[in-house]
């Protein structure tokens, strides 16, 4: 049994001394059965929020109004969640009523597929009421419940049925599959944060590709902010392992793309490393060296760029795909990895050639930099001021 549970299990045990339930739930006990990799472990219980914070001594308050408190076990964070069930979507997106309920059934039946609707208690029994255990065998995303209604409750779950896809290499049971087509157009409807969060673990999965299919085939796609601007047949050629390259790729097929980056409201961070990719790959273009390619890029982005120039149909020569490879391998061993690495700084050089700042100043980081990089230079601020001295002169104006 996995360690999370064992530890896990002492909440449940808690909890049964005060009177209540508890169970393990959600994507935890369907990872389990599967034997798959287990991240997290959620537990939810008849206990309320408030009784939650009384019984146990480390929690913090994450969302009690949705019912859940994290309960901290040897400083690992579980999140522990009221049964709970939910009405009146009637914005297609969040329920208008949470409400509190003592029933665990009623808390699964509110879940959104038949392997997320299954929890395991004290002893690891699964209790599967909505035959979550048959679908995973038959490798089977099905909806709990009639498909139309909990796509119309939460037009997120039809993104969560692709992005599950994906992950597990499922297919989509046809009347889920049929909800999902005559849905699709809800989607709009859900914030686009919501959205990217599933499209960002979408594209780790094995079965991307299916994934992508099933999302144009449903017209999913057709209604995802950013995604609705690439041509379908863009769209499937395309093999990339994250959404940062996928929009980095299509925008760098397709310029016009870049002003409605924004819509996705990603993180500045986030954006400026698709934009970075987009211009190395378009770099690539003209001639350029190891050093420019290696010097001039974070690893994450020299590795973004990689991954789609090798995986994507490019007329690429072998060359430019090796240059990629080459500076992967040069990155590390470079002396420097930014010019704030160099050892030296703008006011020594104003002692030295008793002067103010100036533009001159960059010029003389260049030139250090590149004496740096080339490999004649040590980066040691004392030598680095010895061959300032013999080989710069300052003239005011000049440099
Ligand atoms: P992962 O391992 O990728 O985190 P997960 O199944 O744990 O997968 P989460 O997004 O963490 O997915 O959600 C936890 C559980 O909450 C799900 O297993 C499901 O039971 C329920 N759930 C999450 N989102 C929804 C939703 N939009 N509608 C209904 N149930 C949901
Ligand atoms: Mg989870």
């Amino acid at each position: 049994m996995h360690e999370l549970f064992l530890i896990g299990n002492r909440i449940l045990g808690t909890l049964e001394t005060y009177g209540y339930k508890g169970y393990f739930v959600g994507g935890c006990v369907r990872d389990h059965h599967m034997q798959r990799a287990i991240n997290d472990v959620d537990i939810t219980t008849d206990a309320l929020p408030d009784d939650i914070e009384r019984i146990f001594e480390r929690t913090v308050d994450v969302g009690k109004e949705h019912g859940t408190i994290i309960v901290l076990i040897d400083d690992i964070p579980f999140e522990v969640t009221t049964f709970r069930t939910e009405s009146g979507y009637s914005d297609f997106r969040r329920p208008d009523q949470v409400s509190f309920t003592n029933q665990l059934n009623s808390d699964l039946e509110r879940r959104d597929f038949t392997m997320n609707a299954m929890a395991m208690d004290e002893n690891f029994e699964i209790l599967d009421p909505y035959g979550g255990m048959k679908d995973i065998e038959e490798q089977v995303i099905r909806t709990v419940g009639c498909p139309e209604e909990r796509f119309n409750e939460d037009a997120l779950r039809m993104l969560r049925a692709a992005r599950f896809a994906a992950h597990l290499e499922f297919h989509v049971a046809p009347e889920t599959e049929n909800a999902m087509a005559a849905h699709a157009q809800n989607l709009e409807f859900v914030a686009v944060e919501r959205c990217v969060v599933e499209l960002d673990k979408l594209y780790r999965g094995a079965g991307v590709k299916a994934a992508k299919a099933l999302m144009v085939k449903t017209r999913l796609k057709a209604h995802l902010a950013f995604l609705e601007n690439i041509g379908d047949e863009d769209f499937l050629d395309t093999d990339v392992r994250s959404l940062e390259n996928e929009i980095a790729l299509q925008m760098w097929r397709n310029p016009g793309l870049e002003p409605h980056l924004h819509e996705l409201k990603l993180s500045n961070d986030m954006k400026r490393e698709i934009k970075d990719t987009t211009r190395l790959i378009g770099m690539l273009h003209r001639p350029s060296t190891i050093k420019e390619v290696a010097y001039g890029h974070d690893m994450k982005i020299l590795k973004n760029a990689s991954e789609i120039v090798e995986l994507n149909t490019f007329t690429e020569s072998k060359e430019k795909k090796d240059l990629l490879k080459s500076a992967i391998e040069l990155k590390p061993q470079l002396p420097i990895s930014d010019i704030s690495d160099i050892n030296l700084d703008g006011n020594m050089l104003m002692q030295l050639f008793n002067a103010r700042g100036g533009r001159w100043i960059r010029k003389v980081f260049s030139a250090v930099e590149e004496k740096i990089l080339d490999g004649s230079l040590k980066n040691d601020t004392k030598i680095i001021m010895e061959w300032v001295e013999a080989h710069v002169e300052y003239e005011a104006g000049d440099i």
